[in-house]
């Protein structure tokens, strides 16, 4: 099982690969592993689309 580290912002939904560009926008980027991503309710971004 892999633990990967993915990005999640304050008010976002969803968790993202680090060069996602809806990142760009977005002062506050928080690394999250992707169980915690998941533990936490967040959802795979559909931009970037990384795995769930
Ligand atoms: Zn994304």
């Amino acid at each position: 099982m892999t633990n990967e580290t993915f990005y999640v912002t304050p008010t976002g939904k969803k968790y993202h690969y680090r060069n996602c560009r809806t990142l760009t926008r977005s002062k506050t980027v928080i690394a999250i592993s992707k169980r915690d991503a998941l533990a936490k309710g967040y959802e795979p971004c559909g931009v970037c689309k990384p795995p769930r």
